[in-house]
């Protein structure tokens, strides 16, 4: 009889969390160093904080955010111009001093993040979260080793290999002479607080520059541009140009798109250190504007790929329990059953809001086609 069946106990109708693996959880073993470097600039409070400290802090700011943004990422994950084997083992080893683990390992990484951006192979998409694509992926286990067949064309260099082995003489050089020229606030203030300050800096290009700002060109990714990011970042704010055009060493197209980094670089190419600095052409900051009505196909995925999650987390087991639960006579199934209800209910209302995001985008690019054909006279009215 239908009303004697007993039903196992109503799973939680809300989106299952994905969870995350063994790997992909923080690892307080090898991560308290990086957490307790947080709550050291604190110590200042003892201390005192000098003028030099200041000083220093905002010096070691710049410096670890040019050689991340110039070095890391625009030599040695892009090749986007050319160095000798002297300034670029130099290039290296100021990476180094931003504790961001060797050029090796963060080239290769981020080669990969353009490889599969904002795919489910993507190491640090914030459709995964926001936490994990700033911190989350960094302070696990799951991509502590390098692939070395991702970056062969700088892993040749023995002196390379060196320096990314032993990365941590940088934070240590520069922590010791931090202390040495202002004290212990120079310590906290000078170097540690910089360096917490300088993580973040780079972390917000992988979690707020996918979230945070405007979309110029169509990109099969969500990258953004904004000026905001580019202040912090010295210039990788604007990473939709940046995911546009990769092989570019300036990020800011435009002369009023602030890019230090860049001007820095070119300031070298004057003096022969820097070559071959490659920019975008003419012909490639025309095409793909989506301003000009060229389909959205990143936002237009991530859309997608949102409500194809949610039709997979839809339990086809919470239908077949609605059915069972429709015995006459019991209260207790009666109530089961209206809970399953609602929250199928409010499934479906999230996935029709998806939907019609969807459609809005797709709306937005049907007028915006319109006004370029007006303005190009292929259109009228
Ligand atoms: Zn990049
Ligand atoms: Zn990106």
């Amino acid at each position: 009889m239908l009303e004697t069946v007993t039903l196992p106990p109503p799973e939680p109708l809300d989106l299952p969390h994905p969870g995350r693996a063994p790997d992909e959880r923080l690892n307080w073993k090898t991560s308290w160093p990086m957490l307790l470097v947080h709550v050291l600039p604190l110590f200042a409070v003892f201390t005192g904080v000098t003028v030099r400290a200041v000083v220093l802090c905002v010096a070691l700011y710049v410096l670890r955010v040019f050689f991340i943004t110039a070095g890391y990422h625009r030599y040695f994950s892009h090749r986007s111009y050319k160095l000798a084997r002297v300034p670029q083992f130099l290039m290296a080893f100021g990476g180094t001093m931003a504790a961001q683990k060797g050029p090796l390992w963060w080239a290769a990484h981020h080669r990969d993040h353009h490889r599969w951006s904002d795919t489910s192979r993507d190491i640090h998409s914030p459709q995964r979260g926001f936490w994990w694509s700033h911190m989350g992926w960094i302070v696990c286990d799951k991509y502590n080793g390098t692939d070395l067949d991702r970056i062969r064309d700088f892993a040749k260099y023995p002196e390379i290999r060196w320096i990314d082995k032993h990365n941590w003489i940088g934070p240590w050089v520069l922590g010791v002479a931090s202390f040495l020229i202002a004290g212990l606030p120079g310590l906290f203030v000078g170097f540690f607080l910089s360096q917490a300050l300088s993580w973040h800096a780079t972390f917000f290009i992988n979690s707020l520059a996918h979230v945070f700002g405007r979309r110029r060109f169509a990109t099969e990714d969500t990258s953004r541009n904004s000026f905001l990011l580019a202040v912090v970042t010295m210039g990788e704010g604007w990473h939709n140009n940046h995911h546009y055009y990769q092989a570019s060493a300036r990020q800011g197209f435009y002369w009023w798109e602030w890019d230090p980094s860049f001007y820095v670089l070119r300031a070298l190419s004057w003096v022969g250190i820097v070559k071959g600095l490659k920019t975008p052409p003419e012909r490639v900051l025309q095409a793909d504007r989506i301003r000009d009505g060229v389909f959205d196909i990143g936002m237009f995925k991530a859309h997608l790929n949102k409500a194809s999650q949610f039709v997979e987390a839809t339990e086809p087991a919470a239908v077949e329990r609605v059915a069972v639960a429709d015995a006459p006579g019991s209260d207790g199934l009666a109530a089961r059953r209206r809970a399953v209800e609602q929250g199928l209910q409010a499934k479906k209302e999230r996935l029709e809001g998806f939907v019609s995001g969807s459609l809005a985008s797709a709306e937005e690019l049907a007028r915006s086609t319109r006004r370029g054909e007006r303005e190009l006279g292929l259109l009228e009215g």
